[in-house]
């Protein structure tokens, strides 16, 4: 079976979510995947690619790992 979109692990497709509430404004994240996470005009995390390629992946793995306020997550 071959996956529309996102990551694809253990044949289930991944997508990523923020929380612009939670999201403190720390850019962690958009300085590890800046393909994939912005800051917005209020300095919250924008969500720039919900479904990156694979070979994103690690970068946002680092992303999730360095938020220090969990405001981004794996959405499966
Ligand atoms: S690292 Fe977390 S708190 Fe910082 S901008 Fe990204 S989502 Fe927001």
């Amino acid at each position: 079976m071959r996956p529309l979109s996102g990551f694809l692990e253990s044949e289930v497709v991944v997508k990523i979510i923020v929380d612009d509430d939670l999201c403190a404004g720390h850019a962690q994240c958009e300085d590890v995947a800046p393909e994939v996470f912005g800051l917005n005009d209020q300095g919250k995390v924008e969500l720039l690619m919900e479904d990156p390629p694979e070979s994103l992946r690690r970068f946002v793995d680092e992303a999730i790992q360095l938020c220090p306020v969990d405001a981004v997550s794996f959405a499966r």
